[in-house]
């Protein structure tokens, strides 16, 4: 079978809520994947930052297939001899006293959500049913009904209402719009640290330090949305990390499991995940031993291959390469780590079809964003290629892309 032949299966049988470049992957190691006809790319969007260790890492792929052959799920009507171990060396490198497993991002934003009204109602003595939440215009947590009642995009919405009520949007970066919204029903402010499928939106210095002065002088408890931005995407453990701060609850995804299976957490302490109870929250794969012995691998190789530390050098080497392009094409460039939004004065799409024919793969967000987003395990050789692949497609004429 081709390229078209795996097109047309996709389109023919499969909802079509996705609208992915012509290019069907066969298989992945590190920043590299291979098509069905047998062509190599570059990966530059690493499954929106769950890949960070790098396609198929071989350690993970050890753990998984070790656990795999042992057992996969026992659900949490009995315990299993991975979970434990997993919360524990995922506490210890957040600095939280508590964990939630959970397994995918929007399920952990979920339990995030619930945990803050919990607290709202049983820590903070708000009426009945009052809690509100404060978010952020432009923000990404997820799809699930309850979270796309807080999308301020409007197709997310579109014909899926009605909404769950409770939610407050305000501008991004705006400390002055978050105060205004502040009330004594409010429980939590509920942030992207960093926007990721914003288009890579850093909000102004010092903001998240403000957003945690405000919390503790209103008490709201201040919860960060780290799926993507976290695990060293932003040249850091967190992106919370550039600016001190530590946020009440931590929601994780993505790369905490290396992009294996999907595995997601929320991390805090005692006195906000120790008010769940036994029956208030579940889900029958959360926790698995599969996913947790995955997880804790996916933890180890980040650490121990130092990904965090050469998201940060080889970050700010990309984003200086990419600075120096001279394109009329070419806006801006943003971004901390190796998280790069290349705002472009146009629509980003057609440059993206024009890279991945040159072996680049890019997903363009917003309209006139490319997010450049390599595996942290990338070398420095291959992000001269990055960058020299981009420079012959933003300096190419007209006719060379059409
Ligand atoms: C991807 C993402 C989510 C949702 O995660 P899923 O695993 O797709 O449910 C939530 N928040 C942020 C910031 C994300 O990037």
């Amino acid at each position: 079978m081709k390229t078209q032949d795996f097109i047309l299966l996709d389109e023919g049988y499969g909802a079509h809520n996705y609208h992915p470049l012509d290019v069907v992957i066969e298989r992945g190691e590190g920043v590299w994947v291979h098509d069905v006809e047998g062509k190599k790319y570059l990966d530059c969007l690493s499954a929106y930052s769950a890949v960070n260790q790098g396609h198929c890492h071989p350690r993970i792929l050890k753990a998984l297939t070790e656990q795999a052959s042992k057992v996969t799920l026992t659900s949490r009507a009995f315990r299993n001899d991975q979970m434990g171990l997993f919360l524990k060396e995922l506490c210890e490198f957040t600095g939280y006293e508590m964990a939630l497993p959970m397994n995918t991002g929007a399920e952990a934003v979920e339990t995030a959500i619930k945990a803050a009204r919990k607290w709202g109602y049983q820590v903070k003595g708000i009426a009945s049913d009052q809690a509100q939440i404060i978010v952020a215009n432009g923000n990404f947590h997820g799809r699930t009904t309850t979270v796309v009642s807080f999308s301020t995009e409007a197709q997310y919405k579109q014909d899926f209402g009605p909404f769950t009520p409770g939610f407050v949007a305000v501008e991004y970066g705006s400390i002055e719009a978050l105060k205004a919204a502040i009330n004594p029903s409010t429980a939590a402010i509920l942030l992207e640290p960093i926007q990721g499928e914003g288009g890579v939106i850093i909000p102004p210095e010092g903001y998240l330090k403000e957003v945690r002065e405000l919390c503790d002088q209103h008490n709201i408890l201040f919860i960060a949305d780290e799926i993507q931005s976290g695990l060293g995407r932003s040249g850091a453990r967190f992106a919370c990390d550039h600016e001190g701060v530590r946020p009440d609850m931590v929601i994780l995804g993505k790369a905490l499991s290396g992009g294996f299976y999907p595995v997601s957490a929320v991390v805090a302490d005692q006195k906000v995940l120790g008010l769940f109870k036994p029956g208030d929250h579940g889900s029958t794969f959360a926790g698995n031993p599969l996913g947790a012995a995955v997880a804790r691998e996916a933890l180890k190789v980040l650490q121990e291959e130092k990904l965090i530390e050469r998201s940060r050098t080889l970050g700010a080497y990309l984003k200086a390469e990419l600075e120096k392009i001279d394109s009329p094409i070419i806006d801006f460039v943003r971004g901390k780590g190796l998280w790069i939004g290349l705002v472009l004065k146009e629509p980003a799409r057609k440059y993206c079809e024009a890279l991945r024919e040159r072996g680049i793969l890019c997903k363009e967000t917003h309209v006139n964003v490319i997010r450049i987003a390599p595996p942290l395990v990338i070398e420095q050789a291959e992000l001269d290629l990055i960058v020299s692949e981009f420079k012959a497609v933003l300096t190419a004429s007209e006719k060379v892309l059409v």
